[in-house]
Formats: structure tokens, sequence, C-alpha cells
């Protein structure tokens, strides 16, 4: 290899992802080009991230302002875009307290924290086990990689925190099994999406959000993935008619800038106090500037609703037209985030829609995964949905 390919090749970077061989350079709404002028219609989004399409003028705007003006100062000192971001996610949600991370990963091991910190320190109660399921992804940090129910992510990081627990998704007998005296919190995702795309059944979550409140135990929704609109509510608990004590986010939060939050109801306000909790990166002007384009759009053009009527014309399509195949078991999800299982290994299905110019994912081996951003076009899911019948009802 020649330096400048191994430079390209990132020969220097740790091999922690496996990379499809595309470097792509250019982004503008639904599009992405490479480097040798190939167009793509992206149905992945950066993996949830750019909710609004790439670049999006408005948000673009936003950041170009807040760059003339202000950069970081420190969480020292007060920031206005934080307050208003932190107003607009309390202000269309259940929770009332935000705290600002840079990533998934810290919005959960936030939460972790806070339920910890909230029962042993204003409950009294000892309490510090976590219970999580089966199949979850809740991050790669120490703690947030041991509350993921998948044996893969742990493999030879021993020795793990202590304190959490697995049991099977949607088993309520299961989880009166495992809550005890010792049980701080359950923490879950509405819809299991690194898992294959599994909702969360109705009357179980129910269930489980009774049993909290009852039991004293504090509920924790992870809306990485599924928040910001992409399921087709602002947040996805808002499908289930229950409440959360804590929720997260990150990915769609900043349209591609990387921020993340953690958002809790009142009582949860005295868990932390100063010094207890902190980022120094944690809300800077700029990714709460960010941020605030972001849900005044998301919000202020009722895109929570396009996601929703836009999915469903996505899978009407996806399950019309793959109806006769014997490879495809099922089509499901919840709004623009959705799942096409088969009955085998899905890779090569990936890797041939890049050829034809289509960008997808898997969620699971065998679990074709679809995140379009919330402004995509009947057009654009015409085109994607003529690939991938295409490549998958000749499998
Ligand atoms: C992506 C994701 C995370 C981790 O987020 P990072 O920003 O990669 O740390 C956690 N939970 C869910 C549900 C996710 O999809």
């Amino acid at each position: 290899m020649s330096e400048n390919k191994a430079a390209t090749a990132g020969a220097s970077l740790l091999p922690t992802y496996a990379r499809y061989p595309l470097t792509l350079v250019k982004g503008e709404g639904s599009w992405l080009w490479d480097d040798t002028g190939k167009r793509y219609l992206d149905f992945m989004s950066g993996i949830a991230v750019t909710n609004l399409g790439h670049a999006p003028a408005r948000i673009k705007e936003a950041l170009v302002q807040q760059l003339d003006q202000l950069w970081h100062v420190s969480n020292l000192f007060h920031i206005p875009n934080q307050a208003d971001a932190a107003k607009l996610l309390t202000d269309n949600s259940c929770g009332d307290a935000v705290f600002f991370c840079n990533s998934g990963a810290e919005a959960n091991e936030a939460a972790i924290k806070l339920a910890r910190r909230y029962q042993q320190l204003v409950q009294n109660n000892g309490r510090y086990e976590i219970i999580t399921f089966e199949q979850s992804f809740h991050g790669r940090t120490l703690a947030t990689l041991t509350a993921t129910g998948q044996a893969k992510v742990k493999e030879g990081f021993a020795p793990l925190p202590e304190g959490f627990t697995y049991i099977p998704y949607n088993d309520f007998a299961a989880l009166e099994g495992a809550v005890s005296d010792k049980t701080a919190a359950i923490m879950l995702e509405m819809v299991q999406a690194e898992g294959g795309i599994r909702p969360v059944d109705q009357i179980y979550i129910r269930q489980v959000a009774e049993l909290c409140k009852r039991e004293g135990i504090l509920l924790i929704v992870d809306e990485i993935q599924t928040g910001i609109g992409r399921t087709g509510k602002l947040f996805a608990y808002e499908h289930f008619g229950i409440e959360p004590d804590i929720f997260t986010l990150a990915k769609g939060l900043g349209s591609g800038f990387p921020v993340g939050a953690m958002v809790a109801k009142e009582e949860l306000r005295e868990g932390f106090s100063a010094g207890s909790h902190g980022s120094t990166f944690g809300g800077t002007p700029i990714a709460t500037a960010v941020v605030k384009a972001t849900l005044e759009t998301i919000v202020g053009d009722s895109l929570s609703a396009r996601a929703a009527a836009q999915g469903e014309y996505l899978m009407s399509q996806l399950r019309e037209k793959l109806a006769g195949s014997s490879f495809v078991k099922e089509v499901r999800g919840l709004g623009l985030l959705v799942g096409i299982e088969c009955a085998g290994p899905v890779a090569d299905v990936i890797t041939a829609a890049q050829e034809r110019g289509l960008l997808v994912i898997t969620a699971g081996p065998n679990i074709v995964r679809l995140l379009p951003n919330l402004l995509v076009t009947n057009e654009e899911i015409d085109e994607a949905v003529s690939i991938l019948v295409e490549l998958l009802n000749a499998r």
C-alpha cells in the first residue's frame, strides 16, 4: 500500500470497526456521494442520527451563527442555549430536569448514576441493582456495556461493575421474579433496535410501569435510537401510555452534532447536587444551539407525525411487494425504525444494496434495518423499496 492509500484506509486507527469499502464525502438531504462521485440514497442516517437529513439548512444556520458568537466557556457559567434547549425538552416531554452530555453511553451512564444516588442518598434505602433485558443495547462504557444484555460486547472486559441483572424482554413473570428490595431501577428500550427491531408489548410495559410505581423502582427508558421523532412520536414512550422517571437521548438530538441528554422527573432533581456529576463538554453553547434548532424544527414542523405517516407507507409497500418472498419472514417497526426479518443472514443484501446505490444496515445477522430521515419523500421510499424488493425476492 502506498503511504497515501494507507492513510485513507486508516492504517493508523485501532481496528474497532468493520468498515465497508466506501468513503462518503458529501451529503444533502437523503443523499450521499462517495469519493468517486457515485450517489447513494441514505436509508440509515448514520444510525438514526441525521433525522433531518444531511446538512439541514436551518440547523446549519443556527450552528454557524453560534460559531460566530462563542464556542465554549465551561459549565461553571450559565449557558443560555443550554437552559433553552432543556426547556424545549421538558416542555415537550414528561420530564422536568435535564443533564447534557456528549453521547448515548454517557446519557445512560448518567441515568444509572442518578438512579443509584437517588435511591441511596434521597430514599436512603441502599438500593443499587439495575434490571435490564436480554438483547438490549445501552452503550460501550463499562457500566453501559454491563447494562447491555449481549455477551459479545462484554468479552474481555472483566471485572465488570456489579449490580446488574438481565431478564427476557416482554416477560412479566420473569420481571416479578427478578425484583428485590435491592432493585433501584429497570432500564429498557421501547423498541430494541440493535437487538432486532423488537417493540415492547403494550400491556407488558404498562404492567412494568405500575410495578415500578408500587415498589419505588425507577423506570429508565433508553430513547437514544427511538427518540427525536424517529418512531412517529417525539419520544417512543408516548406510544405506550407510560411516563418514565428518566429517559435518555443522543443520536438524533443534534442532527449529526455529537450531543446527549438525560431527562428526569422532578422528584429525581435532588438525586444530584453540585459536584456529584458533570462533563466538560456537556451542553456547550454550540451543541445546545444545535439541539434547540433541531427540537424547534421537529416540533414546529410536526415531523414526528410525518415519520409516522412515512413509516406506514414504507412498511405497507414492503409488506405488499415482499408478500411472495420465502426469504422474508416479517416486516415490522414503529414509524421510521423499520426491520425486515429474513430467514438467513443479510450481510450480502446490505452490500448488494450499496452497489445499487442504497445504504441500509443490519439489526442482528438476519434483519435489514431501515432508518431514513424524517423528511424522506414517497419517491425516495419507492426507490429504496424497489431495490430491496428486487434483492430480497431474488433470494
Ligand atoms: C446508539 C445507542 C446507544 C449508545 O450511544 P453512543 O452515542 O454510541 O454512546 C445506547 N442505547 C441505544 C438504544 C443506542 O441505539
